[in-house]
């Protein structure tokens, strides 16, 4: 298991705005092979041929985001779709 962030680092995280996250994760992503691996592993999903697309995306119909892996054929996870 990893150790727990130190408590004001969390907070500091936790009330970071989003931007600023993404800044930092592209830093660390760059520097170290295992958080870039973590974040591929959670934001990638790999397709045949051993390509990978995103996988998280945002439904045209309704605007939530939903897990590309846990739909079927293009339907948003909140209602059926075409
Ligand atoms: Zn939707």
């Amino acid at each position: 298991m990893p150790e727990p962030v130190e408590s004001a680092l969390h907070d500091a995280i936790q009330h970071a705005n989003p931007d600023a996250l993404r800044k930092i994760l592209q830093q660390l992503c760059i520097r170290n092979d295992e958080a870039a691996a973590l974040t591929r592993s959670t934001l990638m999903d790999n397709i045949d041929g051993g390509r990978e697309r995103e996988r998280y995306e945002t439904c045209k119909h309704c605007k939530a985001e939903y897990d590309v892996t846990k739909n079927e054929k293009g339907d948003c996870v909140y209602h059926p779709g075409r």
